[in-house]
């Protein structure tokens, strides 16, 4: 993990989102909530930490990160108490979810704040669009509830790509509810996916916060396919260890079936080959996520604890206890910052910094 790319990418985005009057609300939930990320997002200029998980939420708080929180998976009814205490704001699609959080909330005497989720379009959670209004307003009267505005998320589900259009269905439910005597505050339209409506400067003005995790931690823009220039992509790096190196065919023998994960596998016979495995499996990473650093080294196949390579082309002559390195997809990192078998390191010239 490196703190300089890290904070370099948080400072970016929250001063593009600034100068264009966005609120930024920065999500720790790939990389499983950890605290010292998101006290250096906060450090970066960060005016919140959305997580989608309340445990992660409760352990940041508990190591010090001071927030404001956004819970920004909607929440499970069993989970409600642990969430209105210890949720800024919290991401709500459900008008019974929302009497449920108005009980807690009435029992702490605390006004809960709420970002009702309205779905224009990617078909994952908020009320479909031409039944948004009446839904808002309803929920804006609910008694211990602050509706702290509305939002959208796109790009996520159905990989639909958030432009002006998408934008503009959200503005018009917020003017609609306005309308009707209830005021909507914040707008929060967008995710990594929407960040290129702000750089070709098509995002309507009314969009005042964004929640933003990939281009952050990665560099990245999985659903329109891109790298941020302006962000570091030597934000992560996942070292594994070698356990096997041997020459074999590039073509299992015998009937085939299915691998461990329920996947059919395909292999291209290239004849005998020099394979490497590494200590890492389905359940550290995503295997089609990680990319080699060296170059001559490709990633073949995984099951749940052993990753094969091809390393035939690679110069280096790789050994058993040696070590290889991958850059992470967004995939591989949600995976790897997850697994316990991973350890979480600062690399050395951060750690250097420390003493
Ligand atoms: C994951 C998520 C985000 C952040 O998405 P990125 O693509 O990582 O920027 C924002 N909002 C919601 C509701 C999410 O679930």
């Amino acid at each position: 993990m490196n703190s300089d790319a890290l904070y370099h990418n948080a400072k970016k985005i929250a001063t593009l989102c600034h100068e264009n009057n966005i609120r930024l609300v920065a999500v720790t939930k790939v990389l499983c909530g950890n605290p010292e990320i998101a006290n250096i997002y906060l450090e970066a200029g960060a005016d919140a930490i959305g997580d989608s998980r309340i445990q992660n939420i409760i352990r940041m708080k508990e190591n010090g990160v001071k927030g404001p929180f956004m819970l920004i998976r909607i929440p499970m009814i069993s989970e409600i108490p642990y969430v209105v205490e210890n949720v800024d704001v919290i991401l709500v699609s459900e008008i019974g979810t929302l009497k449920e959080i108005s009980k807690y909330a009435s029992k702490m005497r605390k006004k809960q704040k709420v970002l009702y989720m309205v779905d224009v379009g990617d078909l994952r959670e908020g009320v479909w669009y031409p039944k948004a209004v009446d839904e808002i307003i309803e929920a804006a009267s609910i008694s211990s509830i602050e509706l702290y505005g509305i939002g959208t998320n796109l790009g996520c589900y159905g990989g639909v790509i958030p432009d002006e259009d998408r934008m503009n269905v959200l503005i018009e439910v917020a003017k609609a509810v306005g309308k009707k005597g209830v005021r909507v505050n914040v707008i929060s339209g967008g995710n990594t996916a929407a960040i290129q409506l702000i750089e070709n400067g098509t995002l309507p003005s009314a969009i005042n916060e964004y929640r933003i995790g990939e281009a952050i931690a990665l560099g990245t823009d999985i659903t329109n396919g891109k790298t941020f220039s302006f962000l570091r992509q030597d934000t992560f790096v996942l070292e594994s260890e070698v356990v096997e190196v041997k020459v074999k065919p590039s073509v299992p023998q015998g009937k085939i079936g299915k691998d461990s994960m329920g996947r059919t596998p395909h292999f291209e016979d290239k004849g005998m080959r020099l394979k490497a495995i590494v200590a890492l499996g389905e359940q550290d990473i995503a295997s089609d996520g990680v990319i080699p650093t060296e170059k001559g080294i490709e990633v073949l196949h995984a099951s749940s604890d052993h990753m094969v390579l091809d390393v035939t082309e690679c110069k280096r002559e790789i050994k058993v206890g040696d070590t290889v390195k991958f850059n992470l997809k967004y995939s591989a990192l949600l995976r790897a910052m997850t697994s316990t078998y991973v350890e979480k390191i600062w690399n050395e010239s951060d750690r250097q910094k420390e003493n």
